[in-house]
């Protein structure tokens, strides 16, 4: 079976123009009534992982969530909002992030996920215990709204990683645990979720992205497009193709191929590829290189091949907000200053997505500095 993955400049967040770049990237696909129909409600999920304004590019664009659901009305759908973030509540992330002023002006429910339950039809396919919250279970239609961004642990959050979004809050830590310090064993529990939620439709806020340290932490970069598509692991495919690298080297692409998904053939309608290419991304750090070492030479070079997360206590504003969230608790507070317990770390790099300040970077173990490889 094809998928169709559209392509549409938008060049910023003008509401009018945004509203023609979605309606756009929807017709190319089939168009609204392919995924709404009437009376249908509708989860619109967005990433909301941190309270920040708009600009930061953290955090999906209001203009986004606006136009979104102006196109789901006309559909006849119900649409509301739903997230869970990192850490805080959804209404102050929502505030700060400017969603909320869309939900009231459009008088749009903002729901907080807090009901973890087992779907019906059991959890993951390969972590059966994986609980998704009540609402999502529940919603007739889930249009994913994921953020262009990077991520120090999954190399990028697109469509599918958005999904993890829906684990209600402090529930993510357990995954983060469950995972341990394997990238690829956590991009499992993302491409479990991607199964069990498995969203109509997917669009992608590129009108501005984040490089670098995202998910918190990069720098907003202009790539001008709105992505659309059915299904999330092939748009995914085609932000790396628009990336110029392997589809391979998203770990989640790469887990889904391995258990056969993601091999359809793609559509790309819209813009080409080659005239709309992102050039000069700044990848992230990761916390390790997917490099095939033997496992002897592997275990040996472990801490050169590992980056670490550091503080820089001159920019820390002390709010402890890190030392709440690490999963394994590694990270702690000794009087004025944080420590890091490094042989606990799993480098989930959750202190970093959560910091307000920027004060948590990425330093590369020894190896990866000589190479000067980031991936
Ligand atoms: S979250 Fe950032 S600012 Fe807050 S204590 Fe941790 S490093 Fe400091
Ligand atoms: S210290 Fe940071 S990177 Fe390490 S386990 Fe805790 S939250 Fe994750």
């Amino acid at each position: 079976m094809k998928s169709s993955v559209s392509i549409v400049k938008c060049q910023n967040y003008d509401e009018d123009k945004v509203l023609s770049g979605l309606r756009r990237s929807i017709d190319l696909i089939g168009g609204i009534q392919t995924f709404v129909k009437k009376g249908r409600h509708v989860l619109l999920k967005p990433n909301l992982l941190y309270g920040k304004s708009p600009e930061k590019a953290v955090t999906t664009h209001p203009a986004i969530v606006k136009g979104v659901i102006k196109i789901v009305r006309e559909a006849g759908g119900v649409p509301f909002i739903g997230d869970s973030p990192s850490i805080g509540s959804l209404m102050k992330t929502a505030e700060k992030a400017g969603i909320k002023a869309v939900a009231d002006e459009m008088k749009c429910p903002l729901v907080e996920f807090n009901r973890p339950v087992l779907p019906p039809k059991g959890g993951g396919r390969i972590f059966k215990q994986l609980e998704i919250d009540q609402v999502v279970l529940e919603a007739d239609v889930i249009i994913n709204l994921p953020k262009f961004k990077t991520h120090s642990l999954t190399l990028l959050t697109l469509g599918v990683k958005n999904l993890f979004g829906c684990i209600p809050g402090p529930r993510k830590a357990l995954w983060h645990l469950k995972a341990g310090e394997d990238r690829k064993t956590f991009a499992q529990i993302l491409v479990d979720i991607y199964q069990v939620i498995q969203p109509s439709l997917t669009i992608l806020d590129g009108v501005v992205g984040m490089d670098g340290n995202g998910p918190n932490s990069g720098q907003p970069i202009p790539p001008g497009l709105i992505l659309a598509s059915g299904d999330p692991l092939s748009l995914d495919q085609i932000v790396c193709d628009l990336l110029g690298i392997s589809r391979k080297s998203l770990l989640t692409n790469r887990v889904a191929f391995e258990q056969g998904m993601g091999k359809d053939k793609i559509d790309v309608v819209g813009e080409r590829i080659e005239d709309v290419k992102i050039s000069n991304f700044q990848f992230p750090t990761l916390s390790r290189p997917d490099w095939n070492l033997p496992g002897v030479l592997r275990k040996a070079i472990k801490n050169a091949l590992t980056s670490k997360p550091v503080i820089d206590e001159e920019v820390c504003k002390a709010c402890d907000r890190c030392a709440e969230i690490c999963p394994p608790k590694a990270l702690a507070r000794r009087g004025k200053n944080l420590f890091f317990d490094y042989r606990q770390c799993i480098c989930c790099f959750c202190c970093l997505e959560v910091c307000p300040e920027g004060a948590i970077s990425i330093k590369p173990g020894w190896a990866l500095k000589i190479v000067g490889r980031r991936q």
